[in-house]
């Protein structure tokens, strides 16, 4: 399982993950009501999750995960969190017709690592998770996947398309 080393510090000090603006901008997958079991294994939390009204950093109202547990601002299903928490800053995308991991510079460790670092994390996830995805989850991903891209998101790694012949 790849979890990208951001350090906690960093991370309550900035308090923008967990909390969100839009139901459908960056949202964990598996919190979006509409698609719930069928998501592929990594994408999927150990318990269903999803968003309820809270505050954010100067307390503006914002949606947060019910996964966080707020008395301690950390991720109550932290080690099984699912793929798209896990690999944040990097977002999977599906750009130019193909799934690509990207970076979203927006988050301040992005700027702290070089590229080689983020790659290194995206060929690990490629290999040990991306590699499990079968033709008919990438399918069901993919209108997802689309969704997420934004034109300021840097190309880190693409990932294959899965193999229909693979398993047939
Ligand atoms: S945006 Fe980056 S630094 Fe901020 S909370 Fe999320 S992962 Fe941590
Ligand atoms: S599952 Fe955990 S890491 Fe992901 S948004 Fe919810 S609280 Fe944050």
């Amino acid at each position: 399982m790849v979890v990208l080393p951001v350090p906690g510090a960093l991370c309550r000090e900035c308090r923008l993950c967990c909390h969100f603006t839009e139901p459908g901008v960056l949202t964990p997958w598996a919190a979006r009501p509409e698609e719930g079991e069928s998501l592929p294994a990594p994408f999927r939390p150990p318990s269903p999750i999803g968003l309820r009204p809270g505050l954010g950093r100067m307390d503006l109202p914002v949606l947060v995960c019910d996964a966080l547990r707020p008395e301690r601002d950390r991720c109550g299903v932290w080690g099984e969190h699912p793929a798209d928490c896990r690999l944040y800053p990097l977002v999977l995308v599906h750009r130019d017709g193909g799934f690509l991991l990207a970076l979203d510079p927006d988050c301040p460790f992005a700027l702290r690592e070089t590229p080689a670092f983020f790659r290194d994390f995206a060929e690990r996830f490629r290999e040990e998770e991306w590699a499990r995805i079968t033709p008919e989850e990438a399918d069901r991903i993919r209108t997802l996947a689309r969704g997420e891209d934004r034109p300021h998101y840097r190309a880190i790694l693409p990932l294959p398309e899965p193999e229909r012949s693979r398993l047939a």
